[in-house]
């Protein structure tokens, strides 16, 4: 059985991510870090899909986190088809890029960037090793969570734009690494998604999404809109665009007259 490994897959956008994989009959590998109870829930609602789901806990920003998730993932499936690197954080405090201190800056690029380096890393060699024992009926593909903010000044947050970007280049880095090999590697970059996240602005967005009109598609993006683009990426249909962002922002990328 296909078995998708999803980090921050507790809540929110990982959340919805996980319970449409496992719609599609996956086995579901729930990561998280810090929400026990929220992973378990994850776990559950899987679980009424009728797939096989395990939670891990594992800090996916430290060499030792992604060792024991995979391990752990391998140990509860034995293999790992889909791996989509979801887990992420926004700074705590909002503050002019003037302001921006080295800790928030060193956290958001440890949290958001450099676990979906050695993600990519650690997914690529299990999958490579996979391909090489033969495991049957095997397309792993790798897809990565960027944001609309890859693209996107805000200068009350240049510390996330900058890890975003960065996944952008992670995801190119691979894709193109493991095109010879047959492991296609995909952006999946929301725009304004209603979870914990943008809890603390929602009202903001809100306005900004329905009087304004920021986004072409006057409404709150939901979890299960990028869960979605997830879907489309495991496939199978864009296997021969590896590297391909697919956008999930109810049209925010368009630039407009
Ligand atoms: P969220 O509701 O805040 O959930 C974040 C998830 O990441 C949680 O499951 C959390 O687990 C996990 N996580 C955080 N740090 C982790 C770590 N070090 N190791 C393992 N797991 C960790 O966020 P979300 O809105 O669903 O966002 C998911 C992804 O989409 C993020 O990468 C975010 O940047 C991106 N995104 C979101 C939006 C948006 O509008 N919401 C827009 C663009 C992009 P614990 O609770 O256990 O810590």
């Amino acid at each position: 059985m296909k078995t998708a490994l999803v980090t921050g897959g507790s809540r929110g956008i990982g959340r919805a991510v996980c319970v449409q994989l496992a719609r599609q009959g996956c086995h579901v590998v729930v990561n998280y870090c810090h929400g026990e109870a929220a992973a378990a829930e994850t776990v559950s609602l899987c679980r009424a899909e009728g797939a096989q789901a395990v939670a891990v806990q594992a800090d996916v920003s430290t060499a030792e986190g992604c060792k024991k998730l995979f391990e752990e993932a391998v140990n509860a499936f034995g293999r790992v088809d889909i791996l989509v690197n979801n887990a992420g954080v926004a700074p705590v405090q909002r503050l002019d890029v003037l302001e921006t201190t080295a800790e928030s800056f060193e956290r958001l690029l440890r949290v958001n960037t450099e676990s979906c380096f050695f993600m990519c890393q650690a997914g690529a060699r299990r999958m490579l090793a996979g391909k090489a024992q033969g495991i049957p009926d095997y397309r792993p593909r790798i897809i990565n969570i960027s944001s609309v903010s890859a693209y996107t000044s805000s200068p009350s947050r240049g510390e996330y734009c900058v890890s975003k970007a960065g996944i952008s280049m992670v995801t190119k880095l691979f894709a193109d690494r493991l095109a010879g090999e047959g492991i296609p590697v995909f952006e999946v970059r929301p725009g304004i998604i209603q979870t914990d996240m943008t809890a603390g602005v929602a009202d903001k967005y809100r306005r900004m999404i329905e009087q304004e009109g920021v986004t072409p598609i006057r409404r709150f993006g939901q979890p299960e809109d990028v869960a979605d683009q997830v879907l489309a990426a495991c496939s199978g249909l864009l296997d021969f665009g590896t590297g391909t962002v697919l956008n999930a922002d109810g049209g925010f990328h368009l630039r407009r007259l």
